[in-house]
């Protein structure tokens, strides 16, 4: 009897923490939307598997709430935009078919940078679609170090994350063209060795805009990588401020968060509310106040690192 009692109290508890579980699933307090996918949020599977939206005429939103995953129609069949990684894989491309295209027509799988919650999901993808997957020398070779050094280390990928094979190698100045569309390839590095962008024309109700991918926005490996990522971010400044639409590939970033608080959700939501008012994406003043952000984040950093690096040779 007593048994009884304690078991059915037991189930009782499990069955409020799991309610519980479900009506606190958002944001921490002091935290954004958009911040909470990469903080409090960030190893809930079931949060993270967001409705996928859409965001210009010909770019579809279809990853997880933490990492983008782009999706770009094209009348020769379909760019993918980063894949994310498990267990998101089968999610996004299910989120294609909900927006309403065929993965298998997938045609290009254009990686922003050879990090795993990037890449995850490319060798599914391509092995579904026949796509060619798009990458810089520099980081396919950085992709396929940093697997082996990961397997040396006993820290293999999960299945399903694997590195994908070299594949299609694109460096700056190539223009990779799909039907009407023309993705334009740039390398600005600091965030991995060869990080890519891409410009290509997104369109509202049919007007065209300027929409940018910045593969790596935010510094890593110290001075040395905190000085590219500032040389790239002093080349966007003066070469690309006319952004009109940034499709970040996060939609909170930890280095440089958007300012206002804009990230990619909130800007989905202020688009929601009002459907037939201006599009929110199409932002360029947003785009050049980050710019700054990250341009005096980045002057930060490699004091940080340069007084780091000293303070290591004293000892
Ligand atoms: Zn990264």
């Amino acid at each position: 009897m007593r048994g009884t009692r304690i078991a059915t109290f037991a189930v009782a508890m499990v069955a409020a923490t799991a309610l519980m579980g479900a009506q606190t699933a958002g944001p921490a307090p002091g935290e954004s939307l958009s911040q909470s996918y990469r903080g409090s949020q960030s190893r809930n599977v079931e949060y993270q598997k967001i409705a996928p939206f859409k965001v210009m005429d010909n770019v579809y939103y279809v990853g997880p709430g933490s990492v983008s995953v782009w999706l770009v129609p094209t009348s020769a069949g379909l760019i993918l935009i980063d894949t994310a990684q498990e267990p998101y894989v089968d999610y996004v491309i299910d989120n294609i078919r909900k927006v309403g295209f065929d993965p298998k027509n997938i045609k290009y799988i254009l990686l922003t940078h050879g990090h795993l919650d990037h890449f995850g999901g490319a060798a599914k993808i391509k092995a579904l679609s026949g796509a060619r997957i798009a990458l810089t020398e520099t980081d396919w070779n950085f992709m396929a170090t940093q697997q082996a050094n990961a397997i040396k280390n006993g820290r293999g990928p999960k299945p399903g994350d694997e590195a994908p094979a070299k594949d299609m190698v694109i460096k700056e100045g190539d223009t990779i063209t799909l039907g009407d569309t023309k993705m334009k390839v740039y390398v600005l590095p600091g965030h991995t060795p060869g990080s890519p962008a891409y410009e290509f024309t997104v369109y509202d109700n049919k007007k065209p805009y300027k929409g940018f991918v910045f593969g790596g926005p935010g510094p890593r490996n110290g001075v040395e990588g905190g000085t590219e990522f500032l040389k790239s971010i002093e080349r966007l400044e003066k070469d690309f401020a006319d952004v009109q639409v940034a499709l970040n590939v996060h939609s909170f970033l930890n280095s440089y968060p958007y300012p206002n608080n804009m990230g990619i959700l909130e800007l989905r939501d202020v688009k929601a509310k009002n459907p037939n008012g201006p599009n929110p994406f199409i932002n360029n003043a947003l785009w050049r106040q980050w710019l700054k952000d990250a341009h005096a984040g980045a002057v930060k950093y490699i004091a940080e690192e340069k007084a780091k690096a000293q303070k290591g040779q004293t000892n």
